[in-house]
């Protein structure tokens, strides 16, 4: 029986990833899954208890709102270790911390370049023994380094024991896809290269970098979002069926269609950067770091040779929006009246701001004539507050499911595709704040009449 976690203990404490996400995950799972465990904060910036209550207080009361009674368990739950990462006395007052816990959760909220220091003294500390662990993302830079931190954290933690969070595996929306996919046998024989002519999957944000140049730079689009969110959204696209949702299966096979995605060729990616980003704080006046990457991809299976597979994704962007088109092969011939092969046959997976299913197809508009219209079967439409997904996965991660974690040989084989493209030496070309990118960035899609550029309306999910 997988043994449950009995104290959690996040790293990166006074960050901006705990004030955004963990915080408010932790307020949601004692509210809605009575989460009952010491937590204990870790950082080095000199504050107390009472600071990091208010830390607490500010962050859930920003991001969702405050929830009188269970915040007020939060509070008492709510422990802090004030500490250098580097310094082996951190650990030990964390052991002293511990108590009796003997099966601590221990998240890594933390600087990539920090994780290594941090398990090597978990493990000295003896806070490793017995626990579990959760690497944030990005994890590794490339293939070299991710193998490299793979081979750090085994050493001392057992592959079941590590936890590689990818938060879109925990949005409603994604988890809605891979639903969708395979609760219904109407797909299947649709779901292929005899019927599917493309797939495209956008991320747009509409913002900058926020005032984490320092950070961006250090990474960049390909390694902020494609390697990660953008491959894990395609692969629950065109993954074969899993034998169970147990999680191995489900990894196993997810890692069956890894292996076939061909590594990029850089003549089919096109890296942007918007105007202004060099004179943000902490980035280059000659930054070469992307904000902007769109590529085509090719899948070497039965089911998917000769598909192109599209993702886009860019800062600064026209609208803050995450959406999949699945595009059909048109009828054959036109029996009534033409019409343009892209406004209809296809199905729209929006993945945020809110949660949309449908399928377009064509109807015939009421009268005489044999002509149609556009119409859109909606599945599925959800409006934007659904569950957070660092309380899904925290969650999963305290009870041991690693389903929607990624696995040692997953996120290798995800590097091996980006590796290619990571070549910063290749000019990036800029664009327009509120533009889609580099105009080369539409020659990638020109054989199949452009990108699907998502449209967000106030109150609605848009199309
Ligand atoms: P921040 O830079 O905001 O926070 C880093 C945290 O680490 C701070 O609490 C800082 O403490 C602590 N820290 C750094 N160095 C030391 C040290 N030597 N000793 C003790 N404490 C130290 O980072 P983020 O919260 O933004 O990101 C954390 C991780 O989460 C990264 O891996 C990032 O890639 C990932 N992530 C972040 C997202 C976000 O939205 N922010 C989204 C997805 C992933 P102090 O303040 O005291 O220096």
């Amino acid at each position: 029986m997988t043994v449950k976690s009995d104290a959690f203990v996040f790293f990166g404490a006074t960050g901006d990833l705990a004030y955004k996400q963990i915080f408010p995950a932790l307020q949601a799972l004692i509210r809605d899954e009575d989460f009952d465990l010491p937590i204990i904060g870790i950082a080095r910036s000199g504050w107390d208890i009472e600071k990091l209550r208010e830390r607490a207080k500010d962050s859930v009361t920003e991001h969702g709102g405050l929830d009188k009674r269970a915040f007020g368990k939060l509070v008492k739950l709510l422990r802090y270790v004030d500490g250098d990462y580097k310094q082996a006395d951190t650990y030990q007052r964390l052991r002293e911390m511990l108590g009796k816990a003997q099966h601590p959760l221990h998240y890594l909220a933390i600087p990539p370049s920090l994780f290594e220091t941090v398990v090597k003294h978990l493990d000295q500390s003896g806070c490793a023994t017995g626990a579990r662990v959760v690497v944030e993302k990005p994890f590794g830079r490339d293939l070299a380094s991710a193998r490299e931190l793979n081979r750090t954290l085994h050493r001392i933690f057992p592959e079941d024991a590590i936890f590689r969070i990818d938060h879109y595996l925990g949005k409603e929306a994604v988890q809605n896809l891979l639903y969708f996919r395979f609760a219904n046998s109407f797909l299947e024989p649709l779901w292929n290269r005899t019927y599917i002519d493309s797939v495209q999957i956008t991320m747009a944000e509409s913002f900058g970098v926020q005032g984490r140049g320092s950070f961006y730079e250090e990474v960049g689009c390909l390694r902020d979002v494609v390697q990660n969110h953008m491959l894990q959204v395609l692969v629950l696209l065109a993954m074969d069926a899993p034998t169970s949702h147990d999680a191995e299966a489900m990894r196993s096979e997810k890692l069956r269609l890894l292996r076939a995605i061909r590594p990029l060729d850089p003549k089919e990616v096109v890296r942007g950067q918007f105007r202004g980003y060099r004179t943000e704080q902490g980035v280059a006046k000659n930054s070469q770091v992307e904000t902007f990457a769109a590529m085509r991809l090719h899948i070497d299976t039965w089911r998917w040779q000769g598909v192109p597979f599209y993702i886009r994704a860019g800062k600064e962007m026209p609208v803050t929006c995450t959406e999949v088109f699945v595009d059909l092969k048109c009828p054959p011939l036109a029996v009534f009246d033409r019409i343009a092969p892209r406004d209809s046959n296809y199905f729209r997976f929006r993945l945020s701001p809110d949660v949309v299913i449908s399928a377009g197809v064509r109807v015939k508009k009421p009268g005489e004539a044999m002509r149609g219209e556009n119409v859109e079967l909606i599945a599925r439409a959800q409006p934007r507050r659904v569950r957070l997904p660092y309380a899904r996965l925290l969650g999963d991660a305290l009870r041991g499911n690693a389903e929607l974690f990624g696995r040692d040989d997953g996120i290798e084989a995800a590097w091996r595709i980006i590796d290619p493209a990571l070549n910063d030496a290749e000019r990036v070309l800029q664009y327009n704040p509120g533009t889609w990118g580099p105009k080369a960035a539409d020659e990638l899609t020109a054989g199949e009449e452009g990108w699907h550029n998502p449209v967000v309306k106030k109150n609605g999910n848009g199309k």
